[in-house]
């Protein structure tokens, strides 16, 4: 099955938007039906149309008039063909009509006609470059979105005699109706029958004189009856369609700021991105009222807090989540969702309500068991029965890092991709000072005893010059020359990584990534690590950092030597660490990876760019 195939037939909108061309007297009276019906459009206005004979050319004062009412367009001065004379020609063209137009209606036209709907992309360049959003061809049966200086359009207001193969395929209208072809009328109504089952675009234009010429404004007032007043329905002018359409994201993340982790953090900046560029985001997350609370942030980025019932060591749960998310679903209609995993169940119904909306899986780790997680049974059932459902269901998959792919989501590598997480270079700054002598500083969560925090007290020992900072939560056991500073946040831990000799990161577990490394890194402070999970990803050893084998005290003791007693060797190696830092783990630098596959996968999804 395609992602086309399993898309349900959702509730979705319909643009409706028309133009009429050239600028002829008769206008006026299509203005008039456009009012009477309550619909939009855009008069593209040529003012010396060689098309039209000079009486029935509307003056400054029709143009005027019309512009207080509807958009006027441009349309070149005279109506070239503008693809047969040459491009400074055709752009001098383009400037005098939009010229004239502004002159009468004070305003700059921003949307523009093609005449003859003939283009090239050098028009198209230098369209954008003379600052209009839209420019109109003449082709029809489209519905979607396309480039916006080279939109198509729907139906032509006119019988022709050719196009009925297409008419047909874009109308899904049976061969034994092709009758229907020989009434642009029924053809009209056709297409936006389509668009109301599908969502999309519904463009109708014409030439007011040849509406009349074929005395067709009965039938023209038959359409307009037909595609007015509906509620599933949007009424535009032309320049509106200019716009790029908002992707709608919903991300959904068991937790989120202000609560910070790493993961919080990553769901945050990434989501933020996405606001940033402007598409429309809401996050569902969990929160501490009883009932779903909301909020807006200054990215404009909605946050949907959703009571918790009960907690499981630290995984947030309600029995409610399963209707409460539906309901959002439903109502958020989103383009994309996106789940941050594998902290059990939030995420996961997000993932299974959300009625073909393609799923994005970001994935934070490897597997949950032995992390300090309580019910590891529970963990288990979870990972073995629940997480593939989501994971079979991604369309994308995104891991945090090259680790977690390569080994805990292998079966998936054909469709993920790695993106790692940032470090805030503004916090994390370059240290100036001289760090104190054979000091060594550990930042981490140490409850556990996974962080092989146990092994560099034994190494730390070793060497009587070397001094322990060890900053995070855990129960401080006596050690000489160790020293416990608790959890510190901000400026304190920037300053207490800058003022060390080095930062060591002595997991003997594999962790998928270590932030902590790339954030003393940043900091200019030389950094060890284990050979363990993610950090090799980070560290090369003895170019950016040094790699110790995990619990080997000895090596690790000799490491930290190294470091003491080579300060120019360790000066370059942090040289070259901060350069990689800057290069390819700043926040900008994900987060717009993030937005390009955010971009991708939008554009996988029919009603985007699929031509009927
Ligand atoms: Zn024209």
């Amino acid at each position: 099955m395609t992602l086309a195939e399993s898309w349900p037939n959702r509730h979705r909108r319909v643009t409706v938007t028309t133009s009429w061309d050239d600028g002829h007297k008769k206008d006026f009276r299509i203005a008039g039906l456009l009012e009477k019906y309550g619909l939009q459009g855009t008069f593209y206005v040529s003012p010396a149309c060689r098309e039209l004979d000079p009486e029935s050319r509307l003056d400054p004062e029709g143009i005027a008039s019309l512009g207080t009412r509807f958009e006027i367009g441009a349309h070149t001065f005279s109506h070239p063909d503008l693809t047969a004379i040459p491009h400074q020609e055709a752009v001098s063209e383009i400037s005098r009509g939009a010229g004239f137009l502004e002159n009468a209606t004070g305003e700059k036209p921003l949307s523009f006609c093609y005449p003859y709907g003939r283009f090239n992309r050098d028009l198209a360049r230098s369209l954008r470059g003379l600052g209009f959003h839209y420019a109109r061809t003449v082709r029809q049966f489209k519905t979607s979105r396309s480039d916006p200086l080279a939109a198509g359009t729907t139906v032509h207001a006119y019988q022709h005699r050719t196009g009925l193969i297409r008419y047909l395929r874009a109308a899904g209208v049976s061969p034994g109706r092709a009758g229907r072809w020989l009434d642009w009328g029924a053809v009209a109504a056709d297409l936006f029958d389509i668009c109301l089952k599908n969502g999309g675009i519904f463009h109708l234009w014409g030439h007011s004189w040849e509406i009349d010429k074929y005395d067709d404004w009965d039938r023209l007032e038959r359409v307009f009856a037909y595609i007015s007043g509906r509620r599933q329905a949007d009424y535009v002018i032309n320049r509106d369609l200019g716009q790029l359409p908002r992707i709608r994201l919903l991300v959904a993340s068991s937790y989120f700021p202000p609560k910070m982790g790493g993961l919080e953090r990553y769901a945050f900046e990434m989501a933020r991105g996405a606001a940033r560029a402007e598409m429309q985001v809401d996050v569902i997350t969990s929160g501490s009222s009883r009932k779903i609370e909301r909020e807006q942030n200054e990215d404009g980025m909605i946050i949907h807090r959703l009571p918790v019932q009960f907690r499981i060591k630290d995984t947030p749960l309600s029995l409610r989540w399963f209707f409460d998310i539906r309901r959002l679903v439903r109502a958020l209609d989103p383009d994309i969702v996106n789940v941050h995993m594998p902290v059990p169940f939030l995420a996961d119904l997000a993932a299974l309500a959300t009625r073909g909306a393609p799923v994005i899986v970001t994935y934070h780790c490897g597997s949950m068991k032995g992390q300090g997680f309580a019910l590891n049974s529970l963990i288990g059932l979870y990972e073995r029965w629940v997480l593939p459902l989501a994971l079979k269901k991604a369309s994308r998959i995104i891991c945090t890092s090259e680790h977690v792919r390569q080994n805990f989501l292998r079966r998936y590598l054909d469709k993920s991709t790695t993106i790692y997480p940032g470090v805030d270079l503004s916090v994390f700054t370059q240290r100036t000072g001289a760090p104190q002598e054979g000091s060594v500083v550990f930042v981490g969560d140490f409850r556990t005893g996974l962080k092989g925090i146990g092994y560099l007290r034994e190494a730390v020992r070793m060497i009587p010059q070397a001094t322990l900072h060890v900053v995070g939560r855990g129960a401080p056991v006596e050690s000489p020359r160790t020293v416990y500073h608790g959890q510190l946040r901000g400026r304190e831990l920037v300053a207490r990584i800058q003022d060390s000799q080095m930062l060591v990161l002595p997991s003997d577990w594999p962790e998928a990534f270590g932030m902590v490394l790339l954030e003393a890194m940043a900091c200019g402070v030389p950094v060890i690590g284990t050979g363990i999970g993610g950090i090799p990803e980070i560290i090369r050893d003895h170019e950016d950092g040094l790699l110790v084998p995990p619990g080997d005290a000895r090596a690790l003791a000799d490491a930290i030597s190294y470091i003491i007693n080579n300060p120019d060797k360790a000066e370059e190696l942090a040289d070259r660490a901060y350069k990689k830092v800057v290069a390819a783990y700043r926040w900008e630098v994900n987060v717009k990876k993030y937005v390009a596959e955010l971009a991708k996968v939008a554009r996988m999804q029919p009603g985007k760019d699929t031509p009927a």
